[in-house]
């Protein structure tokens, strides 16, 4: 059992959907569930595709000793290249920035998932007897790298090998063979109890496996848009077929996630605990860190002589200065101590009558809920989008509950903010970002400056895209101009914290692939004529 780490903090790196509002659920689910283990320090979420993004998390991220986890299904091409080059890693474990960075397997390469596969089999078809059902274990399959097959592979062999009972044991795909729509002739036993080896309910285990299984003729809606889930078993082709949610949201993924943090420790340090260690590590960082002596020699707290650099701190500072407004949120307390948090636009205090005031919630984690979706109901993939629905409001105890709660509402944003008045936060240009592209998207980096400018004033426009501004430039030395210029200037609201944005987000970079892919086929066209 993984010993605690109070000088640690662990990172959860998940893919995250610009798409399904689903797809981050089951990683935000097991960082809440290791949180309350008071195990670590700190415990955070990154998302490739949601916020925060790789690079602005470490900014939210306190300690200097960090154990990333990859919530990933299989060790293939996210957790060999691009978790590692976003992350900025450089092998198991990188000191960077005055911090000891670890980089643990993937979860689903553990061999505790098998586990977790017997339960899930076990939860979705109660009662009916192993010996006489076949469990399919169902994965993407893809040619981008040959492991991301092979962690279904293995399962597939651990529980084999284990005599677990059941008639048998297969592994299906959507993309390769053995197809999953075939899994009816691959199969022989009455019962037939089909496990997607994903990470979430996202696209494929809800929308997509559905129709190959033949349970539904077309794509269903994304998982929390239904009423109900599955009324299994589907009688098909002769057979009972029991489909079970994909193994992800299984709650005890948290315990496999703390299995690859103590599996870390037992390979790289022999199994003692790092969390003994981690004061000596930081120790070492202590003498020779210019980021670290950079936050230590910052600027205290306006007028005060306080040392304490936290981002606790720095709120409760912003708040005593009367900035009390970040993106859409306003920040009030009242003579008990209590925090409200609640849209800037809907009434408060003495203008709010009795039937406009909604009812409070109590819980930072219901910040995560409403800025969710938006007012028509439509998931806010970007946080910071001029978006976020009126009429709820959040009353807090303590700094550190207000602190978290915007945390959801704007993940990382208070961090950014307290690393840039300190003189530290590094932009990145957005040709850096560009150029990290690669095979098929590769050619991303060719648009024109002319082109970026444009894409960056229409996909970012304050009043209708995002609320962020930028401090990044094209490059280096080459700052925003023409009609991006805005997206870099400073608000005119003195009351108001303003929300940062250090690096081109998923959806800049999508874009840019778009206009670049045009460009590309265009050029193609012209040679080919
Ligand atoms: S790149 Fe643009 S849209 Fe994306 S977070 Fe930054 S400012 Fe917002």
């Amino acid at each position: 059992m993984l010993s605690a780490k109070p000088f640690s903090a662990l990172l959860v790196v998940g893919h995250g959907s610009t798409l399904n509002p689903d797809s981050s659920n089951p990683t935000h689910q097991h960082a809440e569930d290791i949180r309350g283990r008071d195990i670590f320090a700190e415990v955070a979420c990154a998302f490739w595709k949601e916020e925060p993004g790789m690079t602005e998390v470490f900014e939210m991220i306190e300690s200097r000793e960090i154990y990333i986890v990859p919530n990933f299904i299989s060790e293939g091409y996210f957790c060999r290249q691009v978790l590692p080059r976003e992350l900025r890693l450089s092998g198991p474990t990188t000191m960077r920035d005055g911090r000891v960075i670890h980089y643990c397997d993937p979860v689903g390469i553990h061999p505790n998932m098998t586990r977790l596969l017997l339960q899930r089999a076990d939860e979705v078809a109660p009662g009916i007897p192993r010996g006489e059902t076949s469990l399919i274990v169902v994965g993407h399959g893809t040619g981008l790298n040959e492991n991301s097959a092979k962690a279904i592979q293995d399962q597939v062999r651990l529980i084999r090998a284990g005599n677990h009972g059941f008639a048998e044991v297969l592994d299906a795909y959507m993309e390769e063979a053995p197809f999953v729509a075939d899994w009816h002739k691959l199969s022989m036993a009455p019962n037939v109890v089909v496990v997607p080896f994903f990470i979430s309910d996202g696209l494929h285990s809800y929308q997509d496996i559905p129709v190959l299984l033949g349970m539904e003729a077309q794509t269903g809606a994304a998982a929390s848009e239904r009423e109900v889930f599955r009324h299994n078993p589907h009688h098909l082709h002769g057979r009972r077929l029991f489909y079970s949610s994909a193994i992800g949201t299984e709650r005890h993924l948290a315990d496999v996630i703390l299995d690859q943090v103590e599996e870390f420790d037992l390979k790289h340090f022999g199994g003692a605990s790092v969390g003994v260690s981690a004061p000596a590590i930081s120790q070492s960082l202590d003498s020779g860190s210019e980021d670290e002596s950079a936050l230590r020699t910052a600027e205290p707290a306006a007028g005060g002589t306080s040392t304490d650099f936290s981002i606790t701190a720095a709120l409760k500072r912003w708040l005593a200065e009367g900035r009390d407004v970040i993106g859409e949120v306003r920040i009030t307390r009242d003579a008990g101590g209590v925090f409200t948090l609640r849209h800037k636009d809907d009434p408060g205090g003495a203008e709010a009558s009795a039937t406009s005031t909604p009812a409070a919630e109590t819980s930072p984690l219901f910040a995560r809920e409403i800025a969710k979706y938006d007012a028509e109901g439509k998931f806010r993939p970007l946080k910071s989008a001029p978006t976020l629905r009126s009429g709820w409001r959040l009353e807090l105890r303590s700094l550190d509950e207000v602190r978290a709660a915007l945390d959801h509402f704007y993940p990382a944003a208070l961090g950014m903010l307290r690393a840039h008045e300190q003189g530290r936060l590094c932009g990145v240009p957005l040709r850096e970002v560009l150029a990290r592209q690669t095979g098929m998207y590769r050619f991303t980096n060719t648009i024109t400056d002319e082109q970026a400018m444009t894409m960056i004033a229409t996909h970012c426009d304050t009043k209708t895209r995002c609320l962020r501004r930028i401090v990044w430039g094209l490059s280096a030395d080459q700052p925003l101009a023409g009609p991006a210029a805005g997206k870099s200037r400073t608000s005119s609201d003195a009351n108001a914290l303003p929300l940062l944005c250090m690096e081109a987000c998923s959806h800049i970079v999508s874009a840019a692939r778009k206009l670049a892919q045009a460009g590309h086929a265009g050029k193609e066209a012209a040679a080919a004529q």
